[in-house]
C-alpha cells in the first residue's frame, strides 16, 4: 500500500521534502499556512552558491543540490543562469585572501583573475583600485520569487504532490496534523516551517541553541540594454562570512584591518552581495542581525551602508532601488549548519538551513529522506 506524508510549509526546505517523499513513492501534501510561500525561500539572492560551503559533507551537499536545481529548473522551465560567481579585490590584502583560497581549493575550479579578467568577466566591477578577482564557475542564479512559485505546480504534476494553501497547522500529533478545526492524516509528518518555530513544538525550540537573523535587502531597477553583470558579484566583506573562506589563513589579517575601517559594517554583519535576475533587475543585500525577537523595522542606515560599500566595488548603468524589504531566517548558535530533529515518532522536523538553504536544501533533503526510510 502507498504510504503517505505530510509536510508542513512550502518554503525551499519543504518543496525540497516534498520531491524526496515523492520520489520514494510516498503520497504526499504540502500544508502552507499562506496563499503562496512569502518566506525567507522568495527574500534571498537566489544563489545557488557552493563557493560558501567548506570542504566535505556542505560542498558536497551544495554539489548535489546544485544539480537538482538544473534538473527541476529544466524540466519545470524555471529561469536559471550558470554565471558563476565573482570574488573582487580592492586591497592587496583582501587579493592576498583569494590567492590563498584558489591555492587551497585547486579542485574547485577557480580562477584567479587579472583587473582586466575581472572586468572583462563583469562589466559592473569598478575600475579604480581593483587588484584582480576569484572567478568560480559553479554558481547558479535562480529569480527565487518566479523559482518558488513555479516548483510547486511541478511538483503535482510531476508527482501529484497536492498542495493545501491558506491553511495554518496549529497541531502535530502524529498521525494527526491539525489546521484549525481541519485534521488531516499521514503515516510521516514533516515540519518545516522555517522562522516561525513558535507554533509547532515550541518548548522543544526554547531547549534548543537557536535564534533569528534579519537581513535587509534592496532591489536596484532593471538595467537597460539588456546590461548584465555576469557572474554574481561579491566585494570582500564577504569573505568574513562564510565558512569555507576561513581557510584562508591570510583572513585573520583583513579582518583586523576591517575591525579598524569597517567596524559599523561589523556592528551590523554586513557584507555586499549582488545577483541579476532574469529581467535584470538586481538584487543587493545584506546585513544580519541576531536575536528572538527582529526588529519589525528597517533602517536606512543600514541599507545606506550597503549602498557606500557597493560603490566601492561596482558601478551599475541604473542604480535605482525599486524596492526594499528583509527576511529572516533561523540560524544554529552552536555553528552546526541544520537541524533534524524527530519531536515524537513518525514526525521530523528540519530546520536551521541559516543563510545557505537555498544553496542546500535539495540536497540535503534528498540525502535526508534517502537514508531515513
Ligand atoms: C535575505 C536573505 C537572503 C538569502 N540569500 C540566500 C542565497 O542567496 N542563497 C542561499 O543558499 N540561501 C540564502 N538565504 C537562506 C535561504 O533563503 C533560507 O535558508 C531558506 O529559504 C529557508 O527555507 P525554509 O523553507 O526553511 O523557510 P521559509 O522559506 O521561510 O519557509 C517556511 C514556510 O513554512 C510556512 N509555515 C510556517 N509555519 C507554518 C504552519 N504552522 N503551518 C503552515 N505553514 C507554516 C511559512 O509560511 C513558510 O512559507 C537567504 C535568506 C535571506 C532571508
Amino acid at each position: 500500500m502507498t504510504k503517505s506524508a505530510i509536510v508542513v510549509g512550502a518554503g525551499i526546505v519543504g518543496l525540497a521534502t516534498a520531491k524526496a517523499l515523492a520520489e520514494k513513492g510516498f503520497t504526499v501534501t504540502v500544508v502552507e499556512r499562506t496563499q503562496k510561500a512569502v518566506g525567507a525561500s522568495i527574500r534571498n539572492f537566489g544563489m545557488i552558491w557552493p563557493i560558501g560551503q567548506p570542504d566535505g559533507t556542505l560542498y558536497e551537499t551544495a554539489k548535489l543540490s546544485r544539480r537538482i536545481w538544473k534538473q527541476v529548473c529544466s524540466e519545470a522551465n524555471i529561469w536559471h543562469d550558470e554565471v558563476g560567481s565573482l570574488h573582487t579585490a580592492y586591497e592587496a590584502d583582501e587579493y592576498r585572501v583569494l590567492e590563498e583560497l584558489a591555492a587551497t581549493y585547486t579542485h574547485r575550479g577557480y580562477k584567479l583573475v587579472t583587473p582586466d579578467a575581472t572586468r572583462e568577466l563583469s562589466p559592473a566591477t569598478a575600475e579604480k583600485n581593483l587588484k584582480g578577482g576569484l572567478y568560480s564557475p559553479e554558481e547558479m542564479i535562480v529569480d527565487p520569487r518566479k523559482a518558488i512559485a513555479a516548483i510547486p505546480g511541478w511538483l503535482q504534476e510531476k508527482y501529484k504532490v497536492n498542495f493545501l494553501w491558506g491553511k495554518a497547522v496549529t497541531k502535530v500529533a502524529h498521525p494527526a496534523v491539525h489546521a484549525g478545526d481541519e485534521v488531516f492524516y499521514a503515516d510521516l509528518i514533516y515540519v518545516c516551517s522555517g522562522a516561525d518555530f513558535e507554533t509547532l513544538y515550541p518548548d522543544m525550540y526554547a531547549a534548543l541553541p537557536i535564534t533569528k537573523c534579519k537581513l535587509q535587502m534592496m532591489r536596484l531597477q532593471a538595467q537597460p540594454d539588456n546590461w548584465r553583470i555576469g557572474p554574481a558579484l561579491c566585494g570582500a566583506l564577504s569573505l568574513a562570512h562564510y565558512q569555507a573562506f576561513k581557510a584562508a589563513s591570510s583572513l585573520s589579517t583583513l579582518m583586523t584591518r576591517f575591525e579598524s575601517q569597517y567596524p559599523d559594517y561589523l556592528k551590523h554583519g554586513i557584507h555586499v552581495m549582488v545577483s541579476q535576475n532574469q529581467a535584470g533587475e538586481l538584487t543587493v543585500g545584506d546585513s544580519h542581525e541576531y536575536g528572538l525577537n527582529p526588529d519589525p523595522f528597517d533602517r536606512s542606515v543600514i541599507n545606506k551602508l550597503i549602498l557606500d560599500y557597493l560603490d566601492s566595488f561596482a558601478t551599475f548603468k541604473q542604480p535605482a532601488i525599486i524596492e526594499t524589504w528583509n527576511g529572516i531566517y533561523p540560524k544554529l548558535t552552536n555553528g552546526e549548519a541544520n537541524i533534524v530533529l524527530h519531536p515524537e515518532s513518525g514526525v521530523t522536523v528540519i530546520n536551521g538551513l541559516g543563510g545557505a538553504g537555498m544553496t542546500l536544501s535539495f540536497g540535503f533533503c534528498d540525502q535526508l529522506i534517502k537514508n531515513s526510510i
